[in-house]
């Protein structure tokens, strides 16, 4: 569709309460960071709030899938700018059914009035709009319980808004708003999706990714840096911690119970990830993990493995399928990188049978005859490397490998 004006609608949220003008910051930021590539494009604000995108000749399309990236966006609506007054209204309103796609059968007028001081009533403006339509096409009717095209005319105080159509957007919070969180980042498809609900919800994240090299590649850790840059797209950067874990992982296969062994090591990526929270400021651990997936996701194992965290653990897919999942993992472009084969830390070390219902006494006995762990963990700690990803921008990026 042809225009040039994008009217912006955010969640209820936005619209009361004292974390208005936060959130509203939030906002700003975020819709000028995904709306830079396209540099004639400006973001203003109506004298009562309202927010919209002027485009100035950059492609509507372009900028809605920009503003796909923005949570905390609910909806938007290509849009017809035009000053309060009747005869630019009148004008507007042809505007918009002039760019319909397909030639209309019916129409209703919806007016919302929300300068008072404006001379027509709603009633009589639905009257002199819906005439004047009617007066341009002969062929067209009034229906106002089913329209084909129903044509909102929002009159405020200087400007007004005229618009028929309606985008979703991603909705959620702004971005930050709900605080940090410390996303645990496999090659999986889980975990990015993960991450990508947790920054939906107004969390910042930060990820952290436990490696075994050189058992696990460079290019397994690559493939995470990559999924860090598609997430990033919804963030403009995100911090990766990427964590030695080879010493701990095979220091605790030699000593304890084959069966225990994914039970104990994510126990201990927990304390990492909870240690590196407390250095970011972090409030929470995110996690890909789903109620039943696979033998160190049941119940029980969920229960002696988020007892090593004591901040909220947040698994924003427990109770999802992989058939939920995946879809979402596509739309936000992390799938064909997960998919690609490279190993994780964990399947290298995967006993043939891992307890599905592992004892928290037992486990944490075993964890106190290992005198080594707490140095361990601080080792890996402080070992970790950190690196800011962007979307597009390889600089920091090339300075890792
Ligand atoms: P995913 O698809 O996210 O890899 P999964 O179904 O393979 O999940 P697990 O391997 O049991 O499940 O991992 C459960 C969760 O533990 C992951 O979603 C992730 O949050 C975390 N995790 C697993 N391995 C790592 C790793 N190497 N680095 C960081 N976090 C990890
Ligand atoms: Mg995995």
């Amino acid at each position: 569709m042809k225009t040039d004006v994008i009217l912006l609608r955010f969640g209820e949220i936005m619209l009361k309460g004292r974390n208005r003008a936060r959130f509203e910051n939030q906002m700003i930021q975020q819709i000028k960071r995904v709306l830079r590539p396209l540099p004639r494009a400006e973001l203003l604000k109506e004298s009562h709030g309202r927010m919209y995108v002027q485009l100035n000749g950059e492609d509507y399309e372009e900028a809605a899938v920009a503003l796909g990236k923005v949570f905390g966006l609910s909806s938007f609506s290509p849009t017809v700018k035009a000053a309060s007054e009747l005869s630019a209204l009148q004008n507007a309103v042809l505007q918009e059914m002039e760019r319909q796609p397909a030639k209309p059968g019916t129409f209703k007028v919806s007016v919302r009035r929300v300068n008072k001081e404006f001379p027509y009533d709603t009633y009589e403006m639905h009257r002199l709009l819906g005439g004047h339509v009617l007066e341009h096409y002969p062929e067209i009717r009034v229906d106002v319980h089913d329209p084909e095209v129903e044509l909102f005319v929002e009159i405020r105080n200087h400007e007004s808004f005229v618009y028929s159509q309606k985008r979703p957007g991603p909705g959620g919070f702004p971005l930050g708003s709900n605080g940090k969180a410390m996303l645990m980042l496999s090659g999986g498809i889980d975990s990015p999706v993960a991450g990508w609900y947790a920054m939906k919800r107004g969390l910042r994240i930060e990820a952290v990714h436990f490696h075994s090299y050189p058992y696990t590649s460079e290019r397994a850790k690559q493939k995470v840096v990559d999924l860090t840059r598609a997430l990033a797209d919804y963030a403009g950067s995100i911090h990766l911690h990427l964590v030695p874990f080879t010493e701990i992982q095979t220091r605790l296969k030699e000593s304890c119970r084959d069966n225990l062994i994914i039970t104990l090591m994510r126990r201990a990526m927990f304390r990492i990830t909870e240690q590196i929270a407390h250095k970011r400021d972090a409030l929470a651990i995110v996690t890909g993990e789903s109620l039943g997936q696979v033998a160190s996701q049941t119940l029980a194992n969920m229960n002696v493995i988020g007892r090593a965290a004591t901040l909220p653990v947040l698994r924003p897919l427990v109770m999802m399928d992989k058939q939920e999942i995946i879809p979402v993992a596509e739309q936000i472009n992390t799938f064909n990188l997960s998919i690609l084969p490279y190993e994780d830390c964990c399947t290298l070390f995967v006993p043939d049978s891992p307890s599905t219902n592992p004892s928290l006494k037992v486990v944490e006995r075993q964890e106190q005859w290992m005198d080594w762990l707490p140095e361990a963990i601080r080792e890996a700690v402080e070992k970790t490397e950190l690196v800011l990803i962007k979307p597009d921008d390889k600089t920091d990026e090339d300075r890792l490998f």
